[in-house]
């Protein structure tokens, strides 16, 4: 079955052409048929395009919305030799990344009026993400009128929390008016991790007891024990729990109120400096990239810059060594994401110097692992393992969407 998976952000579409079916989820045999990514959408668009394993392609294109973007990208299908998709009957399915899914979805879900109708109740609670992704439903629903579409959620896979770990600490009343909660993020390319981690180590689900470093632009940590994610550090929103790109993570609740009256800035003003110029950037000055700022500590000595990345690694030590304590310990630590996947140093400086948890890490391995490959950069003997397992949640929503579509069970 072809599922084209969409994943659309307030200016952006990425995509992803991925045929499936029962037999290539059991043998890992899903293919990627094609891939890209539509930015500046709205406008004068940049579209990058691949078709398989050829070279990738960028071009323009004026594209005042989703919808427009959405329909380009299938005449694009239709034309492109290679793509699987000859005309637009062969597009059998269409899974979505939704952000957020709220208290209510617990699971991917095939989309009806219902289902659509409870993600844009949830636009209340991601007001940056879910208006796009229902932009995009509907825009396929136009175009491609009754192809099965499907919700695959940000937040479903962490619906496990128990209370005590998705509540603040915060009048009662306020989670039971306004559902003010910890919802995290980031839980399919946990889930993928969990998963893969299984097939190579050949443990089951009941028997996955990991802590899964997600970092990337975004960055998130989350505890799961059991097969279950029981913690992660996300919150309410994707702003809380690890320093990221351009978010703070944690910080003292009274902050914002004092930058407020002390800079002069509207609530919003305070929200965008924490969700925009902070984290790596804010604290370096130079840049929101791990790579530049490795690049610029490495060749110039940058203080900042060495500064950003000794306060990235440090708290994402101290949310492995508290998910250690919540989890009672745990047999692996993997690392994922854009960061995660590519540097050794990174690796290397958040994970050192934990033998007192049982983790010893083989430098000569995390150093000389090829990237987007997955390995373990721990000792043979070292009691808690270390690994790289590069993510990839858009082979997860093509195999729900599949699963949705075909009646087969969800895992
Ligand atoms: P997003 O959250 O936007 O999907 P990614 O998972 O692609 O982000 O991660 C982007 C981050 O990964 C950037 O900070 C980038 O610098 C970093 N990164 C990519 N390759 C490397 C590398 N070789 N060394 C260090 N950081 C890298």
């Amino acid at each position: 079955m072809n599922v084209l998976v969409l994943n659309a952000g307030s200016a952006s579409l990425k995509f992803q052409l991925i045929r499936t079916d029962g037999e290539a989820v059991r043998t890992d045999g899903d293919e990627r048929l094609a891939d890209g990514v539509m930015e500046r959408v709205g406008g004068e668009a940049v579209i990058t395009t691949r078709i398989g394993q050829l070279p990738r392609r960028t071009t323009t294109a004026q594209l005042r919305d989703l919808r427009a973007a959405v329909d380009w990208l299938l005449q694009w299908l239709v034309a492109s030799e290679g793509s699987g998709i000859e005309t637009l009957q062969d597009i059998d399915a269409v899974g979505h990344r939704v952000v957020h899914g709220g208290e209510h979805f617990h699971a991917s879900v095939l989309i009806d009026d219902e289902v659509l109708r409870r993600i844009e109740d949830a636009i209340d609670l991601a007001p940056l993400h879910n208006p796009a992704n229902v932009r995009g439903v509907e825009a396929v629903r136009s175009l491609l009128g009754a192809v099965p579409q499907a919700a695959v959620f940000d937040t479903a896979f962490h619906h496990s929390l128990p209370e005590r770990a998705f509540l603040y600490a915060i009048p009662y009343g306020l989670y039971r008016r306004y559902r003010i909660r910890r919802y995290g993020f980031h839980g399919t390319s946990h889930r993928y991790v969990a998963y893969k981690y299984r097939q190579i180590t050949g443990l089951t689900h009941e028997q996955t007891n990991v802590i899964s470093l997600h970092l990337g632009n975004g960055a998130s940590a989350c505890a799961i024990r059991g097969g279950h994610s029981i913690d992660t550090s996300m919150g309410f929103t994707p702003l809380e729990g690890l320093v990221m790109g351009t978010r703070s993570g944690d910080l003292d609740p009274a902050i914002p109120d004092y930058i407020a009256m002390k800079e002069g800035l509207s609530e919003t003003a305070v929200q965008t400096l924490l969700n925009k110029q902070s984290g790596l950037l804010g604290i370096s000055g130079i840049t929101n990239d791990m790579r530049e700022l490795l690049a610029e500590a490495a060749e110039s000595d940058d203080r900042r810059a060495r500064l950003a990345i000794e306060m990235f690694a440090y708290r994402v030590k101290k949310y492995v060594g508290s998910y250690l304590a919540a989890m009672g310990g745990a047999d692996a630590v993997i690392l994922t994401g854009g960061i995660g996947e590519n540097s050794h140093e990174i690796r290397a400086l958040a994970l050192q110097g934990m033998e007192w948890a049982g983790l010893e890490m083989d430098a000569a391995a995390n150093t000389a692992l090829p990237r987007g490959t997955a390995g373990r950069i721990s000792t043979d003997g070292s009691r808690m393992a270390a690994w790289v397992i590069p993510t990839n949640e858009e082979v997860l929503i093509a195999r729900d969407t599949m699963r949705l579509v075909t009646g087969l069970p969800l895992p």
